[in-house]
């Protein structure tokens, strides 16, 4: 089989790559290994993004679970942040089966387990011996993604390993972030998703009977070294791409699919290549915080939030970095956190 491109996995990086290379005239093949258990895999996720995050990509009204209307920061004694911000709970399982379907690439299923160029060529071969061969391979594999092993044989930084439950709860417009210590430098989170909440954390910080369990999946954060390779590019989370304070993914796997199209249309890579240097997704100060939170005890939080007890957190802001010059960074990281964190 002979394609422009081949891009492997089907999720929200994969099948918004396909959708946006739609009309290009190029003949696109994506390879999934999931069939049956596609729904259930993508359904482990908040699937909280920004209107920012998804701008890009019409949404139909059914692949909408909830409108965004504000983030709320619980901090450890009792202080509790709330900022707005407007984004939407995503149906991704939805979203990216219809921009699969919208995009006319052909859809090939089967697990990849090894690319490599062979005469200008990139050959992608699946574990029960076929082969599809094109000119570009785009990994939008995942945390584990096959393409980077076979072509780049590097990992992001970290992979954290995030469990989630559907429990009953009120209706709401406000994402929830409890932050603490035994969160190790990620968080608890409650998203209201139309039907109830989905409640989530790292492995094991949860009581058992926090809701439904729907299972786990893990994050990596700490973008790696390198996204291009001859004709070869990883794009959403196969690159690392989630925010290493948010865990948030789906933005920058959007973002990270179009710039990929765009650079394939132009048959120039290196353009992706610049596009993530100079992108404000990856600020290396997302990593530093989530560094010095993830050694920081309640105390620190504690202390740290005691001037954030109001409901404007441009106020707080402005009145903690006035009382404490230190926090700065610290307040403007979080800020950038919420701004392009999702
Ligand atoms: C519990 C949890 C909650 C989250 N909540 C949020 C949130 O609220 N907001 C947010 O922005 N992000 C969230 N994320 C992160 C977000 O889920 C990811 O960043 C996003 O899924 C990345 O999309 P992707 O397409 O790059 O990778 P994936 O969604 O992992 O998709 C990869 C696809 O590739 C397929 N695949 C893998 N290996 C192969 C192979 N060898 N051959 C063929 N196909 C293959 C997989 O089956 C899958 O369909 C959450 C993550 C977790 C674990």
């Amino acid at each position: 089989m002979r394609y422009d491109v081949a891009i492997v996995g089907a999720g929200p990086a994969g099948s918004s790559a396909a959708w946006f290379l739609s009309g290009s005239g190029m003949k696109v093949a994506v390879i999934e290994r999931l069939s049956e258990r596609f729904g259930a895999y993508h359904s482990i996720c908040g699937g909280g993004v920004s209107r920012k995050g998804c701008s890009r990509i019409p949404l139909k009204e059914d692949e909408i679970l909830n409108e965004v209307e504000g983030i709320r920061l619980l901090w450890p004694g009792g202080v509790a942040t709330t900022v707005k911000a407007k984004g939407y709970i995503l149906d991704r399982a939805k979203l990216s089966n219809r921009l699969l379907e919208e995009s006319g690439a052909d859809v090939i299923r089967g697990s990849v387990k090894d690319v490599w160029p062979l005469g200008g060529e990139c050959v992608t071969a699946l574990a029960d011996g076929r082969t599809v061969h094109s000119r570009y391979v785009v990994g939008a594999d995942g945390a584990f993604s096959a393409v980077r092993r076979a072509v780049f044989r590097t990992a992001p930084g970290t992979m954290t390993a995030m469990e989630e439950y559907l429990a009953e709860g009120p209706p709401g417009n406000i994402l929830e972030f409890e932050v603490g210590q035994r969160f190790g430098g990620a968080y608890r989170w409650t998203f209201p998703c139309g039907s109830g909440r989905t409640v989530g954390s790292v492995m094991g910080a949860l009581p058992s009977d926090t809701g439904k369990w729907l299972g786990h999946r893990f994050i990596p954060c700490g973008c790696v070294p390198e996204i291009v390779r001859g004709n070869v590019m990883l794009i959403g989370d196969a690159a690392g791409f989630p925010n290493p304070l948010t865990y948030g993914g789906l933005r920058a796997a959007f973002e990270s699919a179009w710039e990929a199209a765009a650079a394939i249309r132009r048959g120039d890579l290196q353009s992706y290549v610049s596009w993530q240097k100079k992108s404000k997704l990856f600020d290396p100060r997302f990593s530093d915080l989530h560094d010095r939170i993830a050694s920081m005890t309640d105390g620190n939080f504690a202390e740290l939030s005691k001037p954030m007890n109001h409901r404007s957190l441009f106020a707080n802001g402005l009145l903690t970095v006035v009382r404490n010059p230190r926090v700065l960074g610290v307040c403007m990281t979080c800020l950038a956190a919420i701004r392009y964190g999702w």
